[in-house]
């Protein structure tokens, strides 16, 4: 935030005495101007006026970015394999055409196992059980994280009557059922290297008889605003960019999987040849958005959690270190933190090295990938930090403003650092 004076005041004061001293602030404020511009000088480049991609960033907008959320919570918990996933796959595709992004859909088949026993997932989501203070044993997390301080024990909500909601809760009632699954993409094609792409990516579905607004209809809006900014008229890219809205996460990442099982050997290829498309460009990055609101902090020692978002939010950036790319998706980790820099307008990012549970991971041995999230998946999401993930309460009144403005600053992230990295320019 810059400082700013009223020099008008000091012309206008009455008395000499006041005058004196009105100008003494002045002259203090103007000492403490200079030498905030010459710690300025020090920092990276900022960004010139002219500066396309400043205006991209410009066009993200707070009030669209919680509609497309609000949106997406009209189909409840969106669970896979059930009436209301198709219908939101089919709303995500029409506003994807209507923004003018290209939309085509992966088809594939998820028979799982049957379970014994009720349920699926784990978890009651009744009363929240008691927190787990650190003694000092190292705890471990998923992805090679460690849990450090209060934990607090998470599952899936499986009880319908959990949910206080009646219309949601009639809404989410049709379980899953296996059978075929579809999930929708759409696509920016390069200019002058359509044949190598970054892929944004989100899922779509959710679970745990709420409205999956943060987990995810978060992440889903963030890349379906990309996708709305980057297909306007006057936007030009060198590279191709891909917004997909993967399916099935939630019951381990199958969606993700079934684009990469069908589409890894397609990279680079000229289909027909001659013809100047490439219906699966080379994968550049991927670069993936899951739970982007809410990061208020660590579980109390008194089984609370703070209802506001903490002051030091911040958007993390992972990287997995044990993937084949682990180091260039180090290096693209950081440059996403540096994008963040340059353009996030309210909360700054972190990065760390335990991506997990996540659909870049199917991805990662073979492209450099990244996630962004609200809190590492391991060491905070894991240990209990967000109450509201797989819960009834992930609904959108759940959230505040201070919580959307978060999953805006991660848009502003992405949408920035794609634009450099594909060259963004406006006609
Ligand atoms: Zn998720």
């Amino acid at each position: 935030m810059s400082m700013r004076m009223a020099p008008s005041a000091a012309m206008q004061s009455g008395g000499r005495r006041a005058y004196t001293a009105r100008m003494k602030r002045l002259v203090m404020s103007l000492a403490i101007l200079a030498a905030a511009a010459s710690l300025d000088a020090q920092q990276p480049a900022a960004p010139a006026a002219n500066d396309p991609i400043r205006t991209l960033v410009s066009r993200l907008d707070l009030e669209k970015y919680k509609a497309t959320i609000k949106g997406l919570t009209a189909f409840g918990d969106r669970r896979e394999g059930t009436e209301r996933n198709r219908k939101a796959v089919d709303w995500i595709e029409a506003q994807l055409k209507s923004y003018g992004c290209p939309t085509e859909r992966i088809r594939y088949e998820h028979n799982p196992p049957a379970r014994t026993g009720g349920g699926g997932g784990q978890g009651g989501g009744q009363k929240p059980p008691a927190p787990t203070i650190a003694s000092g044993e190292v705890r471990s997390g998923p992805g090679g994280s460690r849990y450090r301080g209060i934990t607090r024990r998470t599952g899936v909500n499986n009880d319908p009557n959990a949910q206080p909601d009646a219309a949601l809760r009639e809404l989410n009632r049709e379980p899953s059922k296996p059978g075929p699954r579809e999930e929708v993409f759409c696509t920016k094609v390069g200019t002058t290297r359509p044949d190598e792409m970054y892929i944004v990516g989100a899922h779509m579905d959710g679970h745990g008889w709420g409205a999956a607004a943060n987990d995810n209809g978060s992440g889903t809006a963030l890349v379906m605003e990309l996708a709305r900014i980057f297909s306007m008229p006057d936007v030009q890219t060198d590279r191709t960019i891909r917004f997909a809205l993967w399916n099935n996460e939630e019951t381990g990442l199958n969606g993700a999987r079934a684009y990469v099982d069908q589409r890894a050997s397609m990279q680079g290829k000229e289909n027909p040849p001659g013809s100047g498309r490439y219906p699966e460009p080379k994968w550049l990055g991927m670069i993936q958005h899951d739970m982007m609101m809410w990061d208020h902090g660590m579980p109390r020692a008194d089984g609370t959690w703070n209802p506001e978002q903490r002051p030091e939010a911040d958007v993390n950036i992972e990287f997995q270190s044990t993937a084949k790319r682990a180091d260039e998706a180090m290096k693209l980790a950081f440059f996403f933190r540096e994008a963040n820099e340059k353009y996030a307008t309210d909360y700054p990012a972190a990065v760390g090295n335990h991506m997990t549970n996540t659909d870049s991971t199917p991805f990662m041995d073979l492209a450099p990938a990244i996630s962004l999230r609200e809190n590492e998946r391991g060491m905070h999401t894991g240990a209990g930090w967000n109450p509201t993930w797989h819960q009834p309460i992930d609904v959108f009144s759940t959230f505040s403003d201070k919580d959307f403005r978060l999953g805006l600053n991660a848009a502003q992230t992405t949408l920035s650092a794609v634009a450099q990295l594909t060259n963004a320019r406006l006609k």
